[in-house]
């Protein structure tokens, strides 16, 4: 079989890889490098973790993509999943219930008391008084990495052919053709079309209007030196457990530390541009103020 693939995010990439893998061809074209640092799924780290409280089916079909990572690390000769764990703040009387639930799901997973959680993470920023699920099944994925690994993968593979800057002006799923706008015509067997929030712009009308458009702000800090070594011990914590949903993505492997928040993302018009309005930047710096002991600008 020969699959056409619109976009070359993280998901086109990784289903090219599958695909090659299982022995298909592939052609993938992408409106510009390929990866794109423009794409949404192009950052430094990004956090797996398998969790859903009261729903075992999607917990271990997450814990199952845990175990799919490691084995693309092998394929690729590549490493970039730091399988630093998961917290997630959740009130003491649903955590029992979550660790036998990631244990069900095939995770181990150990209940953090609020006394535990501040005497191990005291510099994390834990609202006082809560407690924590830890999982171990999880962690950060060096999304950059990722996204380079497979596109230099597939380079090199005869099966794939990946075209950089042809942009898609058209798509047509029954008859499997991609349309380009340098007046190329691209067919196979089948089409996936990923093309993340440019995705409207393909889609028809109809669909098109059903798909919402979000937007997050984050903060990327460096972390004291006197830190450092704590911070990177650190799982990924999502969320915290305050109000707004604040949740961190801990320096590993050389990256900055991430923060964000629920109440920083939003519905938003249109695809814009990285830089987000000065205003969403205070509002994280605000809520970090009051959580992490010593964060300043
Ligand atoms: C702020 C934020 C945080 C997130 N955090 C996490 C997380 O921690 N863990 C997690 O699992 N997921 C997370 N996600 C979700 C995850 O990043 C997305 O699911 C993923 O980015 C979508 O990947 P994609 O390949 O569909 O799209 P993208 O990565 O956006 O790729 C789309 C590609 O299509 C190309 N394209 C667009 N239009 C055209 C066209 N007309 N012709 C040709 N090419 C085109 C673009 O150039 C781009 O390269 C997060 C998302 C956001 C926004």
């Amino acid at each position: 079989m020969r699959v056409v693939f619109a976009g070359g995010g993280v998901i086109s990439l990784l289903t090219a890889v599958e695909c090659v893998s299982a022995g298909h061809e592939v052609v993938l074209a992408d409106q510009s490098d390929i990866p794109f640092t423009g794409a949404t799924s192009f950052d430094r780290h990004r956090v797996l973790r398998a969790l859903h409280p009261g729903d075992l089916a999607t917990t271990a079909a997450a814990v199952g993509a845990h175990h799919a990572w490691i084995e693309i690390e092998h394929l690729l000769s590549t490493a970039f999943y730091e399988q630093s764990g998961a917290l997630t703040a959740i009130p003491a009387a649903e955590a029992t219930a979550a660790r036998d639930l990631l244990n069900a799901a095939g995770s181990k997973a150990e209940v953090f008391g609020a006394g535990e959680l501040a005497a191990e993470f005291p510099h994390a920023g834990f609202v006082p008084g809560t407690g924590a699920v830890f999982e171990s099944h999880a962690g950060v994925l060096l999304a950059d990495r990722v996204l380079t690994a497979c596109a230099g993968w597939l380079r090199w593979n005869a099966g794939a052919e990946l075209r950089p800057h042809r942009k898609v002006i058209g798509v047509d799923a029954d008859r499997a053709e991609v349309r380009l706008a340098d007046g190329g015509i691209l067919r196979g067997d089948a089409v996936l079309l990923a093309a993340g929030p440019w995705s409207r712009e393909l889609l028809a009308p109809a669909l098109a209007r059903e798909l919402v458009l979000h937007r997050q702000t984050m903060l990327y800090c460096d972390v004291p030196p006197a830190d450092a070594g704590a911070w990177a011990a650190t799982p990924a914590i999502t969320p915290l457990g305050s109000d707004g949903g604040a949740w961190l993505v801990p320096p590993v492997a050389g990256t900055p530390l991430k923060l964000s928040a629920a109440s920083a993302c939003r519905v938003g018009a249109e695809v814009g541009g990285p830089v987000s309005p000065p205003w969403w930047r205070e509002h994280l710096i605000d809520t970090f103020s009051e959580l992490i002991p010593g964060f300043r600008r």
